[in-house]
């Protein structure tokens, strides 16, 4: 299980979907506005994720964390160092689209779901319990991969 949970303010997306990417559960709905971003924070027991002046935008919140980076991958960084985030044991087992959870799933199940080509291709496919999205295990994966070791600085 996946320790702590988040939620991303507005600003960040890219980061709350990086952050699902890890697996770990972050709430991403830009319409809220701080206060109604706070009070679900406060309601989930969730640490808000945000960027510039907490005091201004959050007064009163405690469970805040504001990253210094522009660039979401530096974000990333810093949030996973921050609080001590596992990259790896929770790895793609939550949708980057909607937060929900995916498992293996049969690839008979989804046949139809997927384009020809992608399923003739690849035989470990995922499914969303959310939204229902599919999920294959393909050559982006890797570069995905790679490339947020690069950012960590550890192998993925
Ligand atoms: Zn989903």
């Amino acid at each position: 299980m996946q320790g702590h949970r988040f939620v991303a303010d507005r600003m960040i997306g890219r980061l709350a979907r990086m952050l699902r990417l890890l697996g770990y559960d972050t709430v991403y709905q830009p319409e809220l506005n701080p206060v109604e971003l706070a009070e679900l924070a406060r309601r989930e027991g969730r640490i808000i994720l945000t960027r510039g002046d907490t005091r201004q935008r959050f007064p009163g919140a405690t469970n805040v964390f504001s990253v210094r980076s522009e660039y979401p991958p530096e974000q990333l960084r810093e949030v996973v160092e921050e609080f001590s985030l596992d990259p790896k044991s929770g790895l793609w087992t939550r949708c980057t689209v909607c937060n929900g959870c995916i498992s293996p799933v049969a690839k008979e199940e989804i046949k139809g779901q997927v384009k020809p080509k992608v399923y003739e291709i690849y035989s470990e496919f995922y499914r969303c319990a959310g939204c229902g999205r599919v999920y294959w295990h393909g050559s982006h994966v890797e570069r995905i991969l790679k490339n947020l070791s690069l950012v960590l600085g550890r192998k993925l």
